[in-house]
């Protein structure tokens, strides 16, 4: 029997700005999405779920994972319901849902809590940095180490969980049999759709900025390798400190962008923003921006006298890190590459 809850429309509420109750169910909204399938109806589906509060509909279902917002949705209804961005809105609400810590949907929800975090991690930071008495080769030192053990914790502790109870959610308690040989043939996709989001040049014009999603994923990529792995910051390998260059350069112009379009709310994609979609790109372009500087300051010798700058970083990499990473706009990238890879399983048990 499906379970109602009463409160969702005004949960949803909390994680962007949609008016659910606006929808007469007209349809338009799926007819024009270029994404839509007969098995994955959206989003009018989802809104009649939300309107009628089948959270636990909604919980097992991928449909809002499917979406890229293009936002034709949102442009054609006639009642101004903003489907697209409701879609938006599901994409974080189920993220808490995955999310096994609660921290999630704490930080969605609750702008004091969300800065009571950045600044704690700060605040951590500088404690690090003065319990290293400012010396700026031990904090660099336990910079490189930090990234490391960050990424390892983040995955193990908080993203692999939440991904398992995302299969469960959809998946699992669905009964969906699926044949084992499905889930080794669905692993290309996964990495298809993870690394190119093909799907989204189904959307009218959308080659420029599927060219600049690809770009930042790549560019993203290539910078965390330098900088874990190639130790970016110690090296003096000409290669790896121009292959460090050229990932943050374009992390940061092609970031820059997407800042300036959400400021000017030129497209209907960004006419409205949660403080979420504000921090994902402001913290992307910082990471990108400071250690484009850092490593600049390296190679001209100023480093040793500008301590701050790499506090800056440090303190940016670790917010992005902790915070924005396991619990923000982050994981989007990755719950979508998996919803399509269990889309692949749903349809190989049919
Ligand atoms: S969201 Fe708009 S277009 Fe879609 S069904 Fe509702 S009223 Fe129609
Ligand atoms: S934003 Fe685009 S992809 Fe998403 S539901 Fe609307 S039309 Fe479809």
């Amino acid at each position: 029997m499906l379970k109602i809850n009463p409160d969702f429309a005004v949960k949803l509420k909390k994680y962007g700005a949609v008016d659910i109750n606006a929808c007469y169910n007209c349809g338009n909204c799926t007819a024009i999405c270029p994404l839509s399938e007969e098995d994955h109806s959206f989003p009018r589906r989802m809104l009649r779920a939300s309107v009628l509060g089948l959270d636990t509909r909604i919980e097992a279902s991928l449909d809002p994972w499917l979406c890229y917002y293009c936002g034709e949705c949102s442009e054609t209804c006639p009642r101004e319901a903003n489907p697209g961005e409701l879609m938006m809105t599901l994409r974080r609400w189920l993220t808490a849902k995955y999310d096994w810590t609660g921290l999630s949907g704490l930080l969605y929800s609750s702008i004091p809590a969300l800065i009571i975090g950045f600044v704690l991690v700060a605040i951590a930071i500088i404690g690090i940095g003065f319990a290293k008495h400012f010396n700026i080769e031990a904090i660099m030192d336990f910079g490189h180490h930090f990234e490391l053990i960050a990424i390892i914790s983040v995955f193990s502790l908080i993203l692999v969980p939440n991904i398992i109870r995302m299969f469960w959610f959809t998946i699992l308690k669905e009964k969906t049999k699926v044949p084992l040989i499905s889930y080794i043939k669905g692993t290309w996709d996964f990495l298809l759709h993870m690394f190119t989001q093909k799907n989204s040049l189904k959307c009218e014009n959308n080659i420029f900025r599927w060219l600049e999603h690809l770009v930042i994923v790549f560019g993203y990529l290539l910078l965390l390798f330098t900088t874990v792995f190639l130790n970016w910051f110690s090296t003096e390998n000409t290669f790896i400190i121009w292959l460090g260059y050229i990932a943050g350069g374009m992390i940061f112009v092609f970031t820059f962008d997407f800042i300036l379009s959400r400021i000017r709310k030129s497209k209907e994609i960004n006419k409205f923003s949660h403080p979420s979609d504000w921090l994902f790109v402001i913290w992307l372009f910082l990471m990108a921006f400071t250690a484009f500087l850092v490593r600049v300051f390296i190679d001209t010798d100023l480093l040793s006298n500008n301590l701050w700058l790499y506090m800056v970083h440090l303190i940016v990499i670790a917010q992005w890190a902790l915070l924005i990473v396991p619990f923000g706009k982050w994981t989007h990238f990755l719950y979508r590459s998996f919803a399509m890879y269990f889309k692949k399983l749903e349809e190989d048990s049919k």
